[in-house]
């Protein structure tokens, strides 16, 4: 019942090597590593701390024009390079993000790559993989356990029940579970409140995860994070409820870096997964130091369009981490160009070379925003069987004046094979000192930091804060949180906040309707348009088309 052609087949094709030999590759020990089978690994605690000290590696973003819903291939491309600058003699490793329940089940589908260019043991991978996800679930709602034991036992902290903005987390798409009450059915049950389920990547202590650097400062921001209000309207934070350190204890092991390889038996840590809109939206500190502390080029991927993705990885992730990026690849398709260019979602398997032309503007605009942090950028085109050659050399022609180059990658096709052009010219651009700087200063009001990205990332002519969210602003900067970096919740369709508005859009007003504080995760949440926390799963959702055959094999996973 498998079908030949689909991803989890092409991935069935191969024989990952034993995952001791993958480590052995960057120069792992043997009891650096935990195996969680024959092709799973994690780094031991121990071990990591040996890297830090280490020289880095380069690292290499992988971010993407604004994208159609069915993703443009940064995944995909992440891996291909990185198979590809493997196959060209180098030492090279991929970070990744974990995939997420949800998408699996829903409409996306799961986030191992596609065709020749995955991550295996992909089913392993999509499900529950080492199990990261559910030690972060558990450890999230231990907390909220003891919020509502805390009420029950008398409310020492004075919680104000109706301010308690630490909700409940399950990693599926459940919109039924986006607010519900809880403590019903009586005096032994608790004190009725009303709460609600986030899906579990959209936990703070998924962002936390991703951000500290050692399990110390894990459990310091774990314990900053702020989980309501009292009747006097003083922030909780979650120390004052005493489980930090159980809530770690559950999540010592899920720290430690996962390893696993590519199809072409290429290193790839795969650790962590953070909502790319309430959150930073890209892997761990803790496996991308590694990566960088044991291969010479680092490969990761950053998600949704370069306007978010890229943006908040460059000024928060590396702000944070002290990271220094080396250089960007922008991944373009032609069906999303075609989108830009005006082409109906339904339409975009027609050829239209005119449409490919006219939406380079997008890709261009792009191009331009990621050189104002000083890094070399570079653009895969990402071949679909689909694609003419007209409209290919459309792309071309239109890129042209902007002087970037433009490699054409086969890598799904072909794998790391594919996109070895690409290679040769992300290693001469990385290879080369970096410039690379944030694009605002630490210093600069919380207010003024949207005001610049709404400027310079999103050509917004104007930024419109509602007068909550402005006071919430002057709240946070009179309470000494002025400078954390902010993250941007926005639509990934668009640079402006209506995802209907295509292309390279600019003068738009950018409307902030409400901003939150992640004192933990380190940054502060601005919120335009409708964003959500528990997606919803579509009318068929992928869930309809996976299953286990005699033999045990899964199917249906892409
Ligand atoms: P992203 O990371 O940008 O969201 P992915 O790499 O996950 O995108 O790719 C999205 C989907 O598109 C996957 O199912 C993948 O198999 C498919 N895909 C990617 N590149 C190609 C290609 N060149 N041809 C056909 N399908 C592709
Ligand atoms: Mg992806």
């Amino acid at each position: 019942r498998i079908d030949p052609n689909s991803d989890a087949a092409i991935a069935g094709s191969v024989t990952p090597f034993p995952i001791e030999d993958i480590a052995a590759r960057l120069g792992i020990p043997a009891n650096g590593i935990f195996r969680y089978g024959p092709y799973k690994a994690k780094l031991a605690h121990d071990y990591v701390r040996t890297l830090e000290e280490r020289a880095p590696g380069k690292l290499i973003l992988v971010t993407a024009i604004s994208p159609t819903p069915a993703g443009e291939g940064k995944t995909t491309t992440t891996i291909g390079l990185g198979d590809a600058l493997a196959r060209i003699g180098k030492k090279a490793a991929i970070c990744l993000r974990e995939p997420s329940l949800g998408p699996v089940f829903g409409a996306k589908g799961g986030a191992t790559g596609g065709g020749r260019a995955q991550i295996v043991p992909m089913q392993d991978i999509n499900l529950h993989f080492t199990g990261d996800l559910h030690a972060i679930s558990a450890a999230h709602n231990l907390l909220s356990a003891l919020i509502d034991n805390h009420l029950y036992w008398g409310n020492a902290l004075d919680l104000d029940t109706r301010r308690i903005s630490w909700r409940r987390v399950v990693d599926l798409n459940d919109r039924a579970l986006r607010q519900v009450v809880v403590g019903l059915g009586g005096a032994a049950n608790g004190f009725p409140r009303e709460d609600g389920f986030d899906i579990t990547v959209a936990s703070e202590v998924m962002a936390i995860f991703c951000l500290a650097k050692n399990l110390e400062e894990f459990e310091a921001r774990l314990s900053r994070m702020v989980i309501g209000q009292t009747r006097g309207k003083r922030m909780v934070e979650a120390g004052a409820l005493k489980g930090v350190g159980a809530m770690l204890a559950l999540l010592r092991d899920a720290f430690q870096p996962n390893l696993v390889q590519t199809m072409e038996h290429t290193p790839a840590f795969v650790h962590g997964g953070p909502f790319a809109n309430i959150a930073h939206g890209c892997n761990s500190v803790i496996a991308t130091r590694s990566a960088l502390a044991l291969a010479d080029y680092v490969v990761t991927e950053a998600g949704f369009g370069a306007d978010l993705g890229a943006e908040k990885f460059l000024d928060i992730k590396c702000r944070q981490a002290g990271l220094t990026p080396a250089a960007a690849v922008v991944v373009a398709t032609v069906r999303a160009l075609k989108m830009h260019g005006g082409v109906a979602v339904k339409q975009l398997g027609t050829p239209d070379v005119a449409a490919v032309r006219s939406g380079v503007a997008n890709l261009a605009r792009h191009v331009e925003n990621l050189q104002k942090f000083g890094l070399p950028v570079v653009v895969a085109l990402n071949r679909f069987l689909s694609d003419t050659p007209e409209e290919i050399e459309g792309v071309r022609d239109a890129l042209a004046p902007l002087g970037v180059s433009v490699h054409v990658c086969s890598h799904w096709a072909e794998g790391g094979a594919g996109a070895e052009a690409l290679a040769q010219e992300v290693i001469a651009l990385a290879d080369r000192p970096s410039a690379f700087h944030t694009l605002y200063p630490d210093a600069l009001p919380l207010r003024e930091k949207i005001e610049t990205i709404a400027r310079e990332i999103y050509r917004a002519g104007e930024v419109s804060f509602t007068a909550a969210a402005g006071a919430r602003l002057a709240e946070m900067e009179a309470a000494g949180f002025g400078r954390l970096p902010v993250c941007m919740a926005k639509t990934q369709y668009s640079f402006s906040a209506d995802p209907a508005l295509r292309g390279a859009p600019s003068g738009h007003v950018l409307p902030v309707r409400e901003v939150r504080l992640s004192a933990g995760a380190g940054f502060v949440v601005a919120l335009t348009g409708d964003v959500m926390t528990m997606p919803g799963l579509p009318s068929v959702p992928a869930a309809e088309g996976i299953f286990v055959d005699a033999a045990g094999v899964i199917g249906g996973l892409s």
